[in-house]
């Protein structure tokens, strides 16, 4: 019930069937919030008598009642959306401590330290999440409210010599309830409410609110989380860890999420409450001996010091795993030596950890192959391919700092200490290293333009880690040698100052920190991403080929999988190394004035184009090589400099002021619409016919030389089956002619690219004569939309922020608008030939749910660029398995 209860209502109401010890309470529906928003922020009717008949269950089930003067019972409020947002939403704790029920507490445990601690704790929390937050009020950085409390308790430790928390006494926890309160009184002009129903009617609209809260905005735009979803409200029993030595409190996952490895693993605080260890205020615990590590050696754990809970815990969890078949991300409290699970979650992980954990589940035989494949998501494949730190270089450099490993991989970049300049820099082009006093969620932003992230408190476990991870972001958290002075914009390590800017490298795999550049290199490949791909491909039935203008591009490609190249920009040959000779014959052509000087220009250039194209052939023997004829926007390659524009004048024989001349003819006001694709076809048959040649010569050579090249012609930016008969006329003359040159007889197929909407809305008459399609979303959702793809970063930002549109359609297929063309265009070209080849090769080809939208359209194949073909081949596998009719 995930959608309704919350993913954490939901988890808890499960372990509550599965006879775990959790504490009573009840869940508020996450419908309950979209009604709370419809209704303008006002609870829905009937809600008060419902809350007020669950909390007549807990209390029943608790033995304890709330807001009883003698017996009184603490609750928990807390968020829960559908999908994971850790850290991005609120939570109140020990609510329903007020001037009545503090005395019976008091007398109830005999402990007026915790009694007077736990309230304190209360109303930072409450005004902090909602007297402040929840009420709009948006302080400065370092004015809010519990940063103004918190400065008052480290007032009162300093003045009175304490080192830690765990100094102060019942009577001072006391006299600085009452400061607390003053100072609620004082900033926010509201008294800190003395009525336990009260507080628990404004923790629940909080929470509410929370859902459209800054951080948790920003959160679901990254990840894609519709904003209707809602999130539920919690509301529970509290238990207490910091009850003494005897209580404790932890985060566990059952397996390693950074890693992967099968072994239980977490962190514990002794007499603390949870909060403690996700907000990272303390450098947590390991949970257990065989998870020690160099950095943490030293430290108690839980296996140790109270090992029959651990036991417990250990057992609960190993039960959790089967239960779910997934790694669990628990939450856990010990409260005077009894046991209770505060909640549990599928955990997230990096894509290393998925993989192996993929790997290792179907071994143990908790999963299916087509589960394990569903597992990873296809972007985290990308991080498998993310680079590390080159051990070499290394071990040349000094680690400066040692800290926990949260996010593995390696960073190198310049130190910023805000999320705001993080962005800034990153704006700049620049590589940025995100550093940090405590992980914080209010950093999502930075966090995910940073190349890296290191902090100097918090643990493994902390929420900024766990979105580090999620976003396989490289991070090490709980940094203790690094102190910040963020007014001054420097870092001290072990008294060396270090500004603003400075080059850091990071190793969030072993948690080193380097003051220098360190060279990263590609991760060395995980011998179970072949065996996991062999897995992918054996679910998959939609063809994956690559974007590849080079016969190393196409190499690269065939390492990563590609079965063939969807798209050989002929352009690209004139950007890039070893340019210079073909781009000056190109620039020849562009600028000859007479056919004469054009067909030698254009003699001169096919040589190079038989190269490029017999040399990648080679590369692809026996898989389909689609070559698409130039599309060049002719303004890219005019001569600019004065330079380019002399040698061309002396290669042309011409005056420089007759090249600036024929030049200013070539203007354009709109290129992208102007005289670009098969247009220059269409004008210049001989420079459709010299690339038809050089192909095919190219093919002629290598089947003389025992290959087996499979060529394809693609016709781009075509809006009528005339320019597809006018160009096919030119290939079938050529092609006759090379087989006779040669003495020999090959085939080629010829098609056409789909970019432009009235070729999709003509799409029956464009596959008369073209054996296949290839949409060119780029172009198509260009001109759908008529934003260009050149230009949008001027106003998507504002689009998407004012929610005009709901996301970049440059980045995913809009199925709406570009989607409906493709899919016009499918019925058409299928309608009038039944065997067209329908494929992809926009960018939107290696972006994973376009990719399931190409395989819901019944496409071929897709097309993206080398790096993204383990993604898209994932995609399409997981597109397979969860299609309805797979
Ligand atoms: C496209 O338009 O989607 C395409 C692949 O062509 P190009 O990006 O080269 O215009
Ligand atoms: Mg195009």
């Amino acid at each position: 019930m995930r959608n309704l209860l919350g993913g954490k209502g939901a988890n808890l109401a499960e372990m509550c069937l599965l006879g775990m010890p959790v504490p009573a309470g009840f869940t508020i529906t996450t419908e309950t919030c979209t009604e709370y928003y419809a209704l303008g922020c006002n609870y829905p009717q009937g809600l008060a008598e419902e809350v007020e008949k669950a909390l007549k269950k807990t209390e029943e089930v608790m033995e304890a009642r709330y807001g009883d003067p003698q017996n009184p019972l603490l609750l928990s409020c807390r968020s829960g959306a559908r999908s994971s947002m850790p850290g991005m939403m609120e939570t109140v704790l020990n609510i329903g401590l007020c001037a009545e029920t503090i005395e019976g507490l008091i007398k109830k445990t005999d402990n007026p330290r915790f009694v007077y601690d736990a309230y304190r704790r209360l109303i930072m929390m409450y005004s902090d999440v909602v007297m402040e937050k929840a009420e709009g009020i948006e302080p400065e950085e370092g004015k809010g409210i519990r940063v103004q409390l918190d400065g008052l308790l480290q007032k009162m430790k300093s003045e009175k010599g304490y080192k830690s928390d765990t100094d102060l006494t019942a009577e001072d926890l006391k006299d600085l309830c009452d400061i607390f309160k003053a100072k609620v009184l004082e900033v926010l002009g509201t008294p800190f409410p003395d009525n336990a129903m009260e507080q628990l009617w404004g923790s629940i609209g909080a929470v509410l609110k929370s859902w459209n809260g800054k951080r948790a905005i920003a959160y679901r735009r990254i990840e894609g989380i519709p904003d209707e979803w809602g999130t539920a409200v919690t509301v529970q029993s509290m238990v207490y860890g910091n009850m003494g030595e005897n209580s404790a409190t932890g985060v566990a996952f059952s397996r390693n999420p950074a890693t992967g490895e099968p072994k239980f693993y977490g962190e514990w605080l002794m007499d603390a409450q949870g909060e403690d260890v996700v907000a990272g205020i303390r450098t947590p615990n390991p949970l257990n001996e065989a998870t020690k590590t160099d950095q943490t050696r030293h430290m108690p754990s839980l296996e140790s010091v109270m090992p029959k809970a651990y036991d417990e815990l250990d057992q609960i969890q190993k039960n959790l795993e089967v239960h779910f078949r997934d790694m669990q991300d628990i939450e856990f409290t010990i409260q005077e030596g009894r046991l209770w699970m505060l909640q549990c979650r599928v955990g997230k992980r990096t894509g290393v950890a998925a993989l192996n954990m993929a790997m290792d589940m179907l071994q143990e035989g908790l999963i299916d192959r087509k589960t394990a494949v569903m597992r990873v998501a296809p972007a985290q494949l990308d991080e498998l391919l993310h680079p590390i730190l080159d051990s070499n270089s290394e071990k040349k450099a000094k680690v400066v700092a040692k800290g926990l490993p949260a996010g593995p991989g390696g960073a190198v970049g310049q130190i910023v200490f805000t999320a705001e300049d993080a962005v800034a820099w990153h704006s700049q082009g620049k590589r940025v290293i995100l550093v940090r006093e405590e992980t914080n969620p209010e950093d999502v932003e930075g966090m995910r333009v940073a190349d890296g992230l290191l902090t100097a408190r918090g643990g493994m476990t902390s929420h900024a880690a766990l979105v580090a991870r999620g976003w396989g972001k490289c991070a090490i958290v709980g940094c203790e040698a690094v102190h910040l002075d963020v007014g001054r914009r420097v870092m001290t390590i072990n008294g060396k100052e270090y500004p603003e800017g400075t080059v850091f490298s990071l190793n969030g795999t072993r948690g080193f920190v380097y003051d220098t550049k360190v060279e990263t290199m590609d991760a060395s490949e995980n011998p179970r991403f072949k065996e996991f791909m062999d897995i992918v491909d054996s679910f998959r039935t939609m063809g994956v080929r690559a974007n590849a203008d080079t016969p190393e591009d196409a190499q690269t490609a065939l390492d990563f999988g590609a079965e063939g190249i969807g798209l050989f920009r002929i352009e690209h040959m004139f950007y890039g190394l070893n340019a210079e000779a073909p781009l000056s014959k190109l620039r020849k052509i562009i600028l000859s004035e007479n056919a004469e000087e054009r067909q030698q220009a254009i003699n001169e250039l096919a040589p190079y184009v038989k190269v490029a194209a017999k040399e990648t052939l080679r590369v692809m023997d026996g898989l389909p090589l689609t070559f698409r004829l130039l599309d060049p926007p002719l303004h890219e390659f005019v001569p600019q400099t004065l330079d380019k524009q002399k040698e061309l004048a002396e290669e042309l024989n011409i005056s420089v002021e007759e090249v600036i001349r024929r030049s200013d003819l070539l203007k354009e006001i709109n290129p992208m619409m102007g005289h670009r694709g098969v247009r220059l076809g269409i004008s210049y048959p001989e420079i459709s016919e010299m690339q038809i040649r050089a192909i095919f010569s190219a093919t002629a050579e290598l089947i003389k030389e025992g290959l087996n090249p499979i060529p394809e012609i693609m016709v781009p930016v075509t809006l009528s089956v005339k320019e597809l008969d006018h160009q096919k006329i030119i290939c079938d003359r050529v092609h006759k002619e090379v087989e006779e040159q040669f003495g020999l007889s090959f085939t080629y197929v010829y098609g056409t690219m789909i970019e432009i909407p009235r070729a999709t809305l003509l799409a029956d008459e464009m596959a008369r004569n073209a054996e296949f399609f290839s949409f060119g979303t780029n172009d198509l959702t260009q001109m759908t939309y008529g934003f260009s793809r050149d230009d949008i970063g001027s106003f998507l930002g504002e689009y998407l922020d004012k929610k005009i549109i709901p996301f970049d359609p440059f980045q995913h297929i809009d199925e709406e608008s570009v989607g409906k063309l493709m899919e016009t265009a499918v019925e058409k070209g299928r309608s009038a030939n039944p065997d067209i080849e329908l494929g992809i090769c926009g960018e939107h080809g290696g972006d994973p749910q376009s990719v399931y939208f190409c395989y819901k359209l019944g496409l071929t194949y897709v097309s993206c660029s080398p790096f993204r073909i383990p993604i898209a081949r994932l995609a399409a596998a997981q597109a397979a398995i969860t299609s309805p009719n797979s």
